[in-house]
């Protein structure tokens, strides 16, 4: 392999040069044609990580193109789920085997410490080979009740040519809650990731080669929401387009895709409450807390950015937070201990104070945090653990995504008020419930209104369990057997069997 070396963990240190990344369209690797450029600064170690082809709509067509070539004469949406599963299967082996590079490229692009990107790479070949046993046991339905002469199936098809758009909190694994899936399903794809961290996204298509994915099946072009992005939208050969981000580019999405009725699944912001009861294990909804709302310096769409805790432990059970939150250990993406590393853009970190200095000027309190931190030796580009009390739910730093690790803290009374102030917003993602009363989860799990309700835990994932948000949260489902369906369309067979006549309909004999 050319770029893709496995480097062993006593190897990682920050790379020596800039990674050079090309799209990879038709089973080739391909410049921009006017030589555009862009590079990608870390935002915790300031060097250039990577310096990519900038795609524009040339390379998006061409991208389509090879994609729609590649579904309609069959190479991979007509064979069989055996050998499909094969090569989704050798994908998840060879992801696992340059873990280390990966990891190291997802860390100095995105700013997150190194032990988290090694988990989510290894993560991500999972999904790999989940996707690879939905390929050999997806079936349809069949109708053998209609009648002597009449029988029916009712066949699933890969929906086309899907193009997969993905943000920069989670480049990997968020490709690999798509891809795979995509991909098992018979699907050709066209895939872009952010401009900010496209090196493990390009990097994939060395590993679909090795693998022996067909050329055209995958491909890949660099490059910013406008022009890649939107042409991936609007090209009339993308059949579906399967989009993660913000809920305003995804309603952006959804409009323009609405004019050729193309499919859209989307999966979008959230502003995720967990609720804590009195009778809970107070030590473990504190640590969940604070991994909820720290994981990811709070860039994360299942964040648990608000928490409503019932009024009779509320300082007490705040008090536990802070102490838990000013142990995380905040700093330096490489240090394998380190938690929680860096802010993906100075821009996004002036976003989040902007949140904080909102709140105080309108009475709120910082328990904790509340301003930018420097970490020795990488720069200044870090937030602090921040817990925030004295607020109404009506307020922006309550109801709107901060991608911080900002903590909002609300309180409740009754189990009403505590299901009505979980769903006082825009948003349904994921939401927790804290109690050792099975009832009360349960009540809490009905009600609320989100995709993912987690009882007595907080952000536990797996590959079978279908993801997806409810309200401005998005469309569809990802993941799990739901999340594969999307990717397929239904038809209908219906056949006349036996030597018997239907019965004329002209003349009525
Ligand atoms: P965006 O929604 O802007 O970007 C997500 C992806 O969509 C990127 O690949 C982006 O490309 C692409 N894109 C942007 N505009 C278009 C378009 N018109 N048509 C098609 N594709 C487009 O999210 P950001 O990365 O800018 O983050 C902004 C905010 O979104 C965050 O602060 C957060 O609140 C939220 N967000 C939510 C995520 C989630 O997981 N639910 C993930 C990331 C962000 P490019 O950026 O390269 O131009």
């Amino acid at each position: 392999m050319k770029d893709l070396n496995v480097i062993t963990e006593a190897e990682i240190a920050v790379p020596t040069h800039p990674v050079e990344l090309r799209h990879f369209i038709d089973g080739a690797w391909v410049d921009s044609a006017d030589g555009a450029v862009s590079e990608r600064v870390s935002p915790s170690h300031g060097g250039v990580v990577s310096r990519a082809a900038q795609g524009g709509e040339a390379e998006a067509n061409a991208a389509i193109e090879a994609a729609r070539k590649a579904f309609n004469d069959g190479r991979w949406s007509r064979i069989s789920g055996k050998e499909r599963a094969a090569v989704l299967l050798k994908v998840a082996d060879l992801i696992e085997e340059h873990t280390e590079r990966l990891a190291l490229l997802e860390t100095m692009e995105s700013g997150k410490p190194i032990s988290q990107s090694r988990g989510e790479v290894e993560g991500a070949a999972d999904h790999w080979r989940y996707a690879a046993s939905l390929a050999r046991t997806t079936y349809g339905d069949s109708h053998n009740t209609l009648g002597e002469d009449m029988v029916a199936m009712v066949l699933k098809e890969p929906i086309g040519v899907v193009s997969l758009i993905t943000p920069w909190n989670f480049p990997f694994w968020i490709l690999s809650q798509k891809l795979p899936y995509a991909l098992a399903a018979g699907c050709t794809c066209v895939v872009k990731p952010s401009e900010m961290t496209p090196s493990t996204t390009a990097l994939i298509a060395e590993l679909l080669v090795a693998a022996g994915l067909p050329a055209g099946v995958c491909n890949i072009v660099l490059g910013y929401g406008l022009p890649v992005g939107s042409t991936m939208t609007s090209h009339p050969e993308v059949d579906m387009i399967s989009f993660t981000g913000s809920t305003a580019v995804g309603k952006k999405i959804s409009e323009i895709a609405a004019a050729s009725l193309k499919k859209v699944a989307l999966e979008l912001g959230g502003k995720n409450p967990q609720v804590i009861f009195p009778d809970a294990d107070l030590e473990d909804a504190a640590d969940a807390v604070a991994f909820g709302v720290h994981f990811n310096v709070g860039q994360c769409c299942n964040s648990s950015s608000r928490i409503i805790v019932h009024e009779d432990i509320a300082e007490e059970f705040t008090a536990r937070v802070v102490e838990l939150s000013r142990q995380v250990a905040f700093g330096n993406p490489l240090n394998p201990d380190t938690q929680v590393g860096a802010i993906v853009t100075e821009d996004h970190q002036v976003k989040i104070d902007g949140y904080v200095t909102e709140a105080v000027a309108e009475g709120a309190d910082v328990k904790l945090g509340g301003a930018a931190l420097s970490v020795d030796g990488v720069g200044e580009q870090f937030y602090q653990p921040t817990i925030i009390t004295k607020l109404t739910s009506s307020m922006r730093i309550v109801q709107e995504e901060v991608f911080g690790p900002v903590l909002s803290v609300l309180t409740f009374k009754t189990l009403d008020e505590a299901i009505e102030l979980a769903n006082d917003s825009i948003y349904g993602l994921s939401a927790g419930v804290w109690s050792s009363d099975v009832h009360t989860c349960l009540a809490f799990a009905r009600r609320a209104e989100a995709g993912t309700v987690w009882t007595n835990t907080w952000m536990d994932g797996f590959p079978e369990v279908a993801f997806g948000g409810m309200k401005q949260s998005g469309q569809g489902r990802e993941i799990g057997r739901y999340g594969f369906e999307e990717f397929f369309e239904v038809k209908s067979v219906v056949m006349r069997v036996g030597k018997g006549s239907r019965g004329a309909w002209v003349g009525g004999k």
